[in-house]
């Protein structure tokens, strides 16, 4: 509606090639929108940036100096595209109605944006972006992202399959979000467990136009392990599990030698137990090492650091708090 604030958040890591096309066609297509009365002429494109190292942050600010459609956001060192986004989503929630996550090199289509607008007007504070197919990925993202989906949904995260960060938050649920205090947030897996009314709206995925991926492997795994951890403890019941079987074989491995020894016949077996200690002592590190893996995240979430720290914004939003 004519009233309705919009605030694209768009995260940008090393962008400098990407930045300037985006804002082109970004630009003109919130225009279109204000004319055709769907969004307020309030409405912003809020550029994140994740700390980066190239000319990411002169660009935006020069294009919040030329646009006033254009804020930005900069943080002090590179969090992440989660946590970009999620500095991007607490300074919109001041004073935005409607919060649409967008990747800056636009491989998500834009032309959904209304279609995300209609489902927001219709009630639903949640809207999520779920990709049509995703033939612009090479094999190995297809298959990480895949076996991603299959393992979250094992170890119990409500996550939507090929939903990305794509997605509207009315105002309310990004406040909700933001009183999600822990510091490892793996917003695909809270937003859905906040419970709002939500729906869900199809988009094409397209190449990238300027610069590379800025998600590494090291960067997805990282991601990965985030998600399955904050939402699980699975992993270490397995190892509880396992451990119980363990136990039940070796109470029977004690009978069986009990017995051997009675009838005499204890000098062989050394090749059983040579194996047995290597198995179990490699079994024994990976325990704990994933026991360590959770260790660490309480460690890191005892310490209640904040999550990102902003260098510089170029948006007031705290003046226009209600
Ligand atoms: N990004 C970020 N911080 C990072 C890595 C990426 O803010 O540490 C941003 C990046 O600028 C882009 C979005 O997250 O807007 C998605 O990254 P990219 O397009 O490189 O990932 P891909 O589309 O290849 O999964
Ligand atoms: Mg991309």
């Amino acid at each position: 509606m004519k009233d309705d604030i919009l605030f694209l958040v768009l995260p940008c890591y090393n962008e400098e090639e990407t930045l300037e096309d985006s804002h082109r066609k970004l630009s003109a297509f919130l225009q279109n929108m204000v004319k055709d009365g769907k969004i307020s002429d309030k409405s912003k494109m809020l550029f994140v940036d994740d700390g980066s190292v190239d000319r990411t942050w002169e660009i935006i600010a020069g294009l919040s100096q030329a646009d006033n459609m254009v804020e930005g956001l900069k943080l002090a060192h590179n969090r992440g595209h989660q946590v970009a986004i999620y500095a991007g989503i607490e300074e919109a929630s001041k004073c935005a109605d409607a919060i649409i996550t967008i990747d800056v090199d636009l491989q998500q289509d834009i032309n959904a944006i209304p279609d995300f607008m209609a489902a927001f007007e219709k009630g639903c504070d949640v809207v999520y972006g779920i990709r049509n197919d995703r033939k612009s990925d090479g094999f190995f993202k297809k298959a990480t992202a895949s076996f991603y989906y299959k393992l979250m949904h094992l170890v119990g995260a409500n996550i939507i399959p090929n939903s990305a960060d794509y997605r509207l938050l009315s105002r309310k649920a990004a406040r909700a979000l933001t009183q999600y205090k822990e510091s490892n947030l793996f917003i695909r897996g809270i937003v859905p467990d906040m419970g709002f009314k939500s729906d869900m709206v199809y988009f094409d995925v397209h190449e990238r136009e300027h610069g590379k991926s800025k998600y590494t492997l090291h960067k997805m795994l990282r991601l990965a392990a985030d998600g399955i951890t904050s939402f699980s403890i699975i992993p270490i019941r397995l190892i509880l599990y396992f451990g119980f079987l363990v136990l039940l074989y070796s109470i029977g491995v004690i009978i069986h030698d009990v017995y051997v020894y009675l009838m005499g016949k204890t000098v062989d077996g050394w090749a059983s137990l040579q194996a047995s200690i290597w198995f179990f002592g490699s079994v024994q590190l990976v325990g704990i090492g994933v026991i360590g893996e959770y260790i660490g995240r309480i460690y890191m979430e005892s310490k209640r650091r904040p999550r990102y720290i902003i260098d510089e914004k170029t948006i007031d939003a705290d003046k226009k708090e209600n």
